[in-house]
């Protein structure tokens, strides 16, 4: 039996090597919008800061377990004996490679307490990017709401809480996207922002919808190169195949639907990572190039406070400062 079955899930996959921090130190979704935002607020030495956040939607912290060339089978994954992605083509391990991290993450906000939230990809994507989890960003009413405000509630970011790419937007007149295929995004979480831009075409961010991985990996690669007319210099994209292939056949290292749409997810990413690296202006850039996810599953559904579902990563082409990490982290809340 894998060592997975008999003790806690997130205690097993914190004891894979590759982590940078503890899994009592995941970091929670909101400190990776901090991470963005203290990049691109720090000195620039003279080099025009990027970003670009790659999203693995549906992405367990353990499916990272496919992808490392590490050993990660000491614990977790027996039965395993080398890596599988080779790093010529892994984006993951491209990111480590360029001097970068890896840590846990968690969704699903502090169990218990008022930001308790779904594991769901309203919830997740959605506190990365406003930095705050759904009771503050407006996608979850606070337990005082009374009835009526409950039957009018739409599950949307406030427009006063601002996609990082907005802030970004409006105050340093960057370009800025956000590429996808999920329709919940366009037509209901981040609608009040998309009304916003339309209300507001001097904020140059785009909201830009696809209708399947491979046609939106093609605009990511548009994105990041130099001179095309979608070049942004902020973007997420987020890849939706963890995510579809885990509610059809089941999430986890054990279902090859879902082991192949992280892996695809991981060569799309160096895909994207080596346009950026052959800009011509790259030398003059200084880009901070992230992976993460907005929850994990469990059989063939998320949503749930378990481990499976909370677990999550960040990867990234840098250090990760670990004033990131949380404290105490129980897998539920912070103590
Ligand atoms: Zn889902």
């Amino acid at each position: 039996m894998s060592p997975l079955f008999k003790k806690n899930h997130l205690k097993a996959v914190g004891e894979y090597v590759f982590w940078d921090n503890k899994a009592d130190q995941s970091i929670s979704q909101p400190s990776i919008y901090n991470m963005i935002a203290d990049f691109m607020d720090s000195p620039d030495n003279g080099k025009k800061k990027k970003v670009a956040i790659i999203g693995w939607d549906g992405a367990r912290a353990d499916s990272l377990g496919n992808i490392f060339k590490a050993n990660v089978m000491k614990y977790g994954i027996d039965h395993v004996s080398g890596y599988y992605s080779k790093p010529c083509c892994s984006g993951a391990n491209k990111l480590i490679d360029m001097g970068g991290e890896v840590c846990l993450a968690y969704c699903g906000g502090e169990k218990g307490i008022r930001t308790e939230q779904d594991t769901s990809t309203i919830w997740g994507w959605s506190s990365i990017l406003s930095g705050k989890w759904a009771v503050d960003n407006g996608i979850n009413l606070p337990k005082s709401a009374s009835i009526i405000e409950k039957s009018k509630h739409a599950l949307s970011v406030s427009v006063d809480s601002p996609t990082i790419l907005r802030k970004y937007a409006q105050n340093n007149n960057l370009k800025t996207a956000f590429i996808a295929q999920w329709p919940d995004h366009f037509s209901e979480t981040y609608l009040p922002e998309i009304k916003y831009l339309q209300s507001n075409p001097d904020v140059k961010m785009r909201y830009t919808k696809f209708e399947d991985d491979y046609s939106m990996h093609k605009h990511m690669i548009d994105s990041v190169t130099e001179g095309n007319e979608s070049e942004s210099d902020m973007l997420i994209g987020i890849y939706e195949s963890p995510d579809h292939n885990g509610h059809t056949t089941g999430f986890g290292n054990n279902k090859p639907h879902y082991v192949n749409a992280i892996r695809t997810c991981d060569n799309y990413t160096f895909e994207i990572i080596q346009t950026i690296e052959n800009r011509p202006s790259y030398k003059s850039e200084d880009w901070l190039i992230l992976i993460s996810s907005d929850h994990g599953g469990k059989g063939i559904g998320h949503g749930s406070q378990i481990d499976e579902c909370r677990a999550i990563f960040v990867a990234s082409n840098k250090k990760i400062d670990s004033k990131y990490y949380s404290k105490n982290y129980d897998g539920k809340k912070c103590n």
